[in-house]
């Protein structure tokens, strides 16, 4: 979730913390996501570092992130290519990381699609990649959470209204609450494999974009009409919030995309799934292009393809950045081209 559903006024305040409120948020202290581990988490990778990342890497191991949290990266700014504000290089090492498990479980959890080859629809491997990007989410609503909480003792000590925090706070813990309830739990049961589906697609060449995301479809303003009605006509704890998650395996030859949903979404995601089992490829570009650069912020792209792009799609890029999310599919750009 990272920083996405905040509202302007609110990032701008929390981008204005000092850092003493950085130092209380490291120092929560959340240990490993596994069920009933105490181990403190290492800083684990969301995108498997020696694989996808190092496949769409330069030569020297960078790749090409936006910035996308409100505690910023603007200190790793580089200025080794043209980069305009709001995307950096990043080494592979440092990319697409969060503090998800401990060494243990994040070897044990995530060894099924990173020791062995992919195999299609393989269900270990369906679960490990939602599991992971659900453990993203976990933790990013946890930190988000605790950020909202301490922003309120701030408020508080100084005398102001801390209300439009509660609200924040509200709603975060609201969306946790459905991501456990309808992702994270499900994935620690035997019957995992009933409560998801998924499709996998093969693209027979490799793209220069790499992504593992949750994709919430009531950004987008076609699914946000239905999952409005849905959510009216059977409240809001009968649909999960979360939408689906979106991984793209880049590889020298080819490149696999799995997106993954809970099942009780089937009809509500619907036009998303056919978009990317299209024989056609348009529906397949537009599919891509809307869901990695309009609904998400957690792709990596190669230096170089980064380099080839006609300055209106670099500004087009940015200009997308900068805006908030349920804006940015008004227009779709095509940075990725099949
Ligand atoms: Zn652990």
């Amino acid at each position: 979730m990272n920083f996405r559903q905040v509202s302007r006024r609110m990032k701008s305040f929390m981008k204005g913390l000092s850092a003493n409120v950085e130092d209380m948020v490291r120092k929560m202290q959340l240990p490993c996501l596994y069920p009933n581990c105490s181990e403190m988490p290492v800083e684990c990778h969301s995108q498997q570092c020696n694989g996808t990342l190092s496949t769409i890497a330069n030569d020297d191991g960078m790749v090409i992130v936006p910035s996308k949290d409100a505690k910023g990266s603007i200190s790793r700014i580089l200025d080794e290519i043209d980069l305009p504000r709001g995307f950096y290089l990043e080494h592979i090492s440092r990319a697409t990381i969060f503090n998800g498990f401990c060494k243990k479980h994040d070897n044990d959890l995530f060894a099924t699609i990173e020791k062995v080859p992919l195999v299609v629809d393989n269900v270990d491997q369906v679960i490990a990649f939602h599991r992971r990007v659900v453990a993203v989410e976990v933790r990013h609503s946890l930190e988000l959470i605790g950020y909202f909480k301490i922003t309120k003792y701030m408020l508080e000590q100084r005398g102001l209204s801390s209300k439009s925090v509660e609200e924040e706070i509200y709603c975060a813990k609201e969306r946790l609450r459905s991501i456990v309830s309808y992702e994270w739990n499900p994935l620690w049961r035997d019957n995992s494999q009933d409560v998801f589906h998924h499709v996998w697609k093969v693209l027979p060449y490799k793209i220069p974009v790499s992504l593992a995301s949750s994709i919430t479809p009531d950004f987008n303003d076609y699914l946000y009409t239905i999952y409005s009605q849905a959510l009216g006509a059977f409240g809001c704890d009968a649909i999960p919030r979360l939408g689906f998650t979106l991984t793209i395996v880049p590889q020298e030859d080819k490149t696999h995309i799995i997106m993954i949903w809970n099942r009780l979404l089937d009809t509500l995601i619907q036009a998303f799934r056919d978009r990317l089992m299209s024989i056609d490829k348009s529906e397949v570009e537009t599919f891509l292009n809307e869901c990695v650069f309009c609904l998400s912020e957690d792709w990596c792209m190669n230096p170089d393809y980064w380099e080839s792009l006609p300055q209106c799609d670099k500004n087009e890029l940015q200009r997308i950045l900068s805006m908030e999310v349920p804006e940015r599919v008004k227009s779709i750009p095509r940075i990725i081209t099949l």
